[in-house]
């Protein structure tokens, strides 16, 4: 007797894609557990001045619940977290969904054939006090990007003023007429700095290396237009191929093709600095923002109200790297002390040491997740199944991430899953495993693939991207076009997994 059929760790997107297909199938029996206080994942957790998606709505959705009304071309960040809600109560997860509680770490029990997961809640009364419960299955759906990290700075603990790190944003804080430093200018930093320059007397941006910056088509979604999307869906699903292909040529072909589409990446990069070249006037701080590395080899961004923002007198691009921070003020490296009033670390997420996995899983013979990907190397079937870990799916694999969309990496996970658990119904079988010879045999086809991309094919070594693992191989995204990713999905024969 098991406590659940599957525990899924996450409610963001992932968990509840992986939900819905459950309970498409008939499980009903689903545990979601949640560290946060409330469903949604990033889209809860992030609540900066500016947070937007970057990927237009049509295509930042799940295709098979669009959604007519969005406001604007990229949706704000209260409306993804709406959205949210609203599959959440439409697919009817909530009561399956416990919040406030870590997973904490998960073993599988063969003699059991059951997980055995230990979790305990983050605050409260018991707090971190655990709780074991068991399933049949287990599903890791904790995101990529959902441990802040916080930069190694030498003195950033003795700061004075307030520190906020931009994923555990605090509105309480006042920001109007305070001298403000901001670090890191990744894709986070870009919309959350135009915003904060508004409010700030001083702002100066502490930046250790550009980030591509294309520009943002956005605008109003007109309610004629909202009414067609409604009335006549099919409108919203030729909006939605006709922006993924464009995106697919930019972030997907011109970055993952990279040898064959070398023209597409030049492209893209060209159209970056004619952005930068038409909304900076001072030819240094153009200089400062231009990349000097390859279009794609850390996460491009998109932005209208960046680069101006380094126009106005009271902004400060600082390129001199950080020595150290006192009570007051950040030093940089020249001497130079700059006073600060509120610091914020807009320093992005730790992937390689705290995440794959999120929590300790250990597998069949006591084999450890995230201590074999790191010693013997990342790898996943397909980006979801790991040999020597029956029942278990993890969401956040490598080679898993689509460059297009995170959706369109949750929805080819989905249909893995929905092969895969109908194959056991199909079956009555009680758990399954990839074979290691399926596993090895993807693995060496993302690495023939990984060939003709801009990680090896580009010049990256000055990117300082967070797809690079710690040993710096590149094993975030599935180096495929998006239509490869889904044909494989269609296509894997599913005699490669054992049931039992
Ligand atoms: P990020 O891309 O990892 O950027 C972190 C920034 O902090 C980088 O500029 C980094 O510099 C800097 N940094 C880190 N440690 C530092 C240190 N010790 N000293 C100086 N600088 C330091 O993180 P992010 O901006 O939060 O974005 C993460 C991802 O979230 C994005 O790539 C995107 O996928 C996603 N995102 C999406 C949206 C959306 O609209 N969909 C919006 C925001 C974010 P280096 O580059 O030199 O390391």
């Amino acid at each position: 007797m098991t406590d659940h059929d599957v525990i899924i760790v996450g409610a963001g997107f992932g968990g509840m894609g992986a939900a819905i297909t459950l309970k498409k199938q008939g499980f009903e029996d689903l545990l979601i557990i949640e560290r946060e206080d409330d469903l949604g994942g990033t889209w809860h957790v992030n609540h900066y001045p500016g947070l937007a998606v970057d990927i237009a709505s049509v295509t930042y959705s799940y295709s098979f619940e669009p959604n007519p009304y969005w406001k604007n071309w990229f949706a704000r960040g209260p409306e993804l977290k709406a959205y949210a809600e609203h599959v959440a109560d439409k697919y009817d997860l909530r009561r399956h969904m416990e919040f406030g509680i870590s997973a904490e770490g998960a073993r599988w029990d063969e003699e059991a054939q059951h997980w055995v997961v230990t979790s305990s809640p983050v605050a409260g009364p018991g707090q971190g006090q655990p709780t074991i419960r068991t399933a049949k299955h287990l599903m890791t759906a904790t995101g990529f990007l959902s441990q802040p990290r916080l930069p190694d700075i030498d003195g950033v603990d003795t700061f004075a003023g307030t520190v906020i790190h931009t994923a555990q944003w605090d509105d309480s804080v006042a920001l109007e007429g305070k001298r403000i430093a901001v670090i890191g200018t990744g894709a986070t930093a870009v919309q959350l700095i135009p915003q904060i320059a508004q409010l700030a007397s001083a702002l100066t941006v502490y930046q250790r290396t550009p980030i591509w910056v294309t520009p943002k088509n956005d605008f109003k979604i007109p309610g004629p237009v909202q009414t067609l999307f409604a009335t006549q869906p099919w409108t919203q699903r030729v909006a939605r191929a006709a922006n993924s292909a464009w995106l697919e040529g930019m972030m997907v072909t011109a970055v993952l093709h990279y040898k064959q589409a070398k023209f597409l990446n030049a492209g893209a990069a060209a159209l970056a600095k004619a952005h930068l070249r038409r909304q900076v006037h001072d030819p240094e701080t153009r200089r400062k923002l231009t990349p000097d590395y390859s279009f794609g080899c850390k996460r491009p961004t998109f932005s209208n109200d960046y680069y101006p923002t380094f126009n106005a007198d009271h902004v400060t691009l600082e390129t001199t790297p950080i020595a150290r921070i006192t009570p007051s003020g950040i030093v940089t490296s020249d001497g130079q002390e700059t006073p600060v009033d509120v610091l914020v670390l807009a320093t992005g997420f730790n992937l390689w040491d705290t995440n794959f996995p999120a929590f300790e899983i250990i597998g069949r013979e006591g084999r450890d997740l995230g201590k074999s990907w790191r010693q013997h190397g990342y790898h996943a079937f397909e980006g979801v199944t790991v040999p020597g870990f029956p029942n278990f799916i993890s969401l956040n694999s490598p080679y898993s991430y689509s460059g297009l969309s995170y959706f369109m990496t949750i929805e080819v996970q989905m249909r893995h899953i929905e092969r895969l658990f109908s194959e056991l119904n199909k079956r009555d079988a009680e758990t399954f495993e990839v074979s290691e010879t399926a596993d090895r045999a993807f693995l060496d086809q993302m690495l023939e693939r990984m060939d003709d991309t801009v990680f090896l094919q580009g010049s990256c070594s000055t990117a300082r991207s967070y797809y690079y693992t710690n040993e710096g191989d590149a094993v975030l995204l599935r180096p495929t076009s998006s239509g490869s990713a889904r044909k494989a999905v269609e296509e894997f024969d599913i005699d490669e997994y054992a049931f039992g």
